[in-house]
């Protein structure tokens, strides 16, 4: 009869849909991912790279998912994640921007049945089942030892301008940087903030003071990215020194590869964004499917003090000479780069 021909043709569309998600390998990937970005003005990596480069790996994968951004707004941050959780997504991507609110979200995710995967900052006092990111430490000592490199083992005055106090990254960072510079007996730490929420217009002002503080007796700047970077270098430029002090930077952006380009700017450290978003992706596919994900080491969680299962990759530092890697490896287009010349 007519029930019969229906519960037929709704099996035939279970596994229609089974194997079109399936992608032939394992078990079916059902569900739905949801990542949130923190916001759109730390950083150009977000919305430029890591937005893009996720969707295409989920597209790749022909999973569902919705990717969006909190804007800078922590309580946007939560909004979004009850709404991503009300309308059944089973895999939570957090980029947070701040612990205590992205370790909420990961107590409620789990409540739900939610999987959580940290990407890029770790959420200490989290409940994440898995983290994705750069060695940070590592990163740090890049900044450290690029920054060494520009100087020479002159004796040198150095300022940090460190990233938000509330990302762990930024921790570890100035962590990794001091490891390497601490240790350098002709240079002195004249003075080191932490610019809140990584804003480069704070960052500027920031340094302008230690600037007239220290009657420009500023010889490298320890920026934890290009945007506090490129601050340093305005107010540089405004006393018309820039080029003449070192100054380091994340991220290989546009603005950072012009200024190395330039020569106001000594180095940045790049992280190939595609990497780290295609392995979130695997991760976040494995976790739909039910099945053990693969990680290359953990994480220790100082405030959860627990470890947690990681993939960290591998940052690469970039001076004038090597500037082509990063284009040759698609980050940056050539004539993009030198539109600026
Ligand atoms: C990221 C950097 C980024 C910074 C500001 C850090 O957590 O690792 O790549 O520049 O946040 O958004």
């Amino acid at each position: 009869g007519i029930a019969a021909i229906s519960t037929a043709a709704a099996l035939t569309l279970t596994a229609c849909g089974d194997d079109s998600a399936d992608g032939g390998q394992g078990g079916a990937a059902q569900g739905k991912v949801g990542v949130i970005l923190p916001d759109t003005k730390s950083s150009v990596r977000y919305e430029s790279f890591d937005r893009p480069y996720l969707e295409q790996a989920f597209k790749a994968a022909g999973v569902q998912y919705d990717i969006q951004n909190a804007e800078g707004s922590v309580q946007r941050f939560q909004t979004i994640a009850d709404q991503m959780i009300t309308s059944g997504v089973t895999v939570l991507l957090i980029d947070g921007i701040d612990s205590n609110s992205a370790a909420a979200v990961t107590r409620k995710a789990q409540q739900q049945g939610v999987k959580t995967i940290d990407y890029d900052r770790l959420t200490l006092g989290g409940v994440s089942d898995y983290y994705v990111s750069f060695d940070n430490v590592k990163v740090g000592e890049e900044l450290g030892k690029g920054l060494q490199k520009c100087l020479g083992d002159k004796k040198a005055n150095i300022v940090y301008l460190n990233g938000a106090p509330t990302d762990n990254n930024a921790t570890l960072f100035a962590q990794g940087a001091h490891s390497v510079l601490d240790k350098v007996s002709s240079y002195t730490k004249v003075a080191e903030q932490a610019v809140p929420g990584w804003d480069n217009q704070r960052a500027a002002t920031i340094f302008e003071q230690m600037w007239t503080e220290h009657k420009g007796e500023i010889d490298g700047v320890l920026a934890a990215n290009d945007g506090l970077g490129n601050a340093a270098v305005s107010i540089l430029k405004k006393n018309k020194v820039a080029g003449k002090v070192a100054v380091t930077g994340q991220d290989a952006t546009l603005q950072g590869l012009q200024n190395i380009l330039d020569g106001t700017q000594c180095m940045t450290v790049y992280k190939p964004i595609k990497q780290q978003a295609e392995a979130a992706a695997k991760l976040a596919i494995s976790l739909l499917k039910g099945e053990q994900a693969e990680t290359n080491g953990v994480t220790k969680d100082p405030e959860g003090n627990r470890d947690v299962p990681s993939v960290l990759l591998t940052p690469v530092a970039i001076f004038k000479e090597n500037v082509k890697q990063v284009v040759d490896d698609g980050f940056v287009k050539k004539d993009e780069l030198c539109a600026g010349e």
